[in-house]
């Protein structure tokens, strides 16, 4: 992770079809690829564009008033256990049209591309309903269709115990059956997620709720990923390693045991310091990850209570100076190791032949202004496919 394989004076060549055909020193350009249309970065950085591998970006209303609560003293948990927190969201997603959430979402998402975000994976979960988890994601869908973004989609209907089955332990259980008999599969059917997640922590899902819910996601042929040792060691790292998962997330609490575990089951750590910038929590041990040999990845985990941070820069600043990642591991972390728990590392995360031409030119020549100057408007451009999507070409 801390090998950037950085070229001093370097070119990149693009197709037509904007993907990256030759990556090397400037002077050694094949002729046949010297054409028209030549940008003179000197100066600058290019690297890949930033992957964000965990987000709920699409949600109904906001929750600033919690925000005011949380920094009077309350306590994330508390908030929830009172009805705020994912059951406010709920609510608020539940009451909008599809349109409308579309159109919310669509400011969102608008907002972080143009901070250099150009793949996402965005998670359902505010729905916690079949007809609710359908909407949010058809809008993920139409993010991907309609509004051209590189997006992959999360079925997240475990993601908190809804308000009305909340009365007592056979309601509970009826939800979960609810999401492992009816919701999961109409997902799969229609073809709506790349991904199953689940919420296994304190307040939320044990690790047997989880296992089945994600046993049944196998079976649907879904990606696992599981948020996961938020709150405590609850058994969710385990159970990630355990199944296979693409990605395990947030991570605060993890012994040597539970990392080897994931290194050894090639499963991807999601850290996501934004939330513990947020809530006023610790932070998950990045260093000891990176040294254990745990593949890590970081994301913004964009969602409307507890970290709504659209600049995934300001995440990796956190990354280093929160998680304890160095500069270099941490851009690795926000590019390529998002895309392979993503399972798109093939195409973008990367500045290789073939990839995606989907790229951050810098105003710096040093990317360490990332992190030393964290959150500054160092972004020149931004590349989708070799097209200019925010900034110019000169
Ligand atoms: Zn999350």
């Amino acid at each position: 992770m801390s090998d950037l394989r950085i070229i001093k004076n370097g070119s990149v060549a693009v197709t037509d079809e904007g993907t990256i055909a030759w990556v090397g020193p400037a002077d050694e350009v094949p002729s046949s690829l010297r054409r028209t249309g030549v940008i003179d970065c000197s100066g600058d950085t290019l690297m890949p564009a930033f992957v964000d591998s965990h987000t709920h970006l699409v949600w109904g209303g906001d929750r600033k008033d919690e925000l005011e609560q949380r920094l009077g003293g309350a306590d994330y948990e508390e908030i929830f256990a009172a009805g705020g927190g994912i059951l406010s969201s709920v609510r608020q997603t539940r009451e909008l049209s599809e349109d409308e959430l579309y159109l919310e979402s669509l400011a969102r998402i608008s907002r972080m591309r143009r901070a250099g975000t150009t793949t996402f994976e965005i998670k359902s979960g505010y729905g916690l309903d079949l007809e609710t988890e359908l909407k949010q994601l058809r809008v993920i869908r139409r993010l991907r269709d309609e509004g051209g973004f590189r997006v992959t989609a999360t079925c997240l209907a475990a993601h908190a115990v809804p308000a009305e089955s909340r009365g007592s332990d056979a309601d509970r259980a009826a939800f979960l059956t609810r999401v492992i008999e009816e919701i999961l599969p109409a997902v799969a059917e229609q073809g709506l997620a790349d991904s199953c997640d689940v919420f296994c922590d304190r307040g939320a899902f044990t690790p047997q709720e989880s296992r089945a819910v994600l046993t049944k996601a196998l079976e649907l042929d879904l990606e696992l990923r599981v948020h996961a040792n938020e709150f405590g060691h609850t058994g969710g790292a385990a159970l990630a390693a355990e199944l296979g998962a693409a990605s395990a997330d947030h991570l605060l609490a993890l012994d040597a045991d539970e990392r080897a575990g994931l290194r050894d089951a090639g499963v991807v750590a999601t850290l996501l310091p934004g939330t513990s910038m947020v809530l006023g929590k610790p932070f998950a041990d990045g260093r000891a990850l990176v040294e254990d040999g745990v593949a890590v990845a970081v994301a913004s985990d964009c969602n409307p209570g507890s970290c709504a941070l659209e600049n995934l820069a300001v995440v990796l600043g956190l990354a280093c100076y929160g998680n304890r990642l160095s500069p270099a591991e941490a851009i690795c972390a926000v590019t390529h190791n998002a895309a392979a728990s993503m399972g798109l590392d093939d195409q973008v995360g990367s500045l290789r032949p073939g990839r995606q031409a989907d790229i951050l030119r810098l105003a710096t020549e040093d990317y360490r202004d990332l992190v030393y100057h964290a959150g500054s408007p160092l972004l020149r451009t931004v590349y989708q496919s070799g097209t200019p999507i925010h900034g110019g070409h000169s």
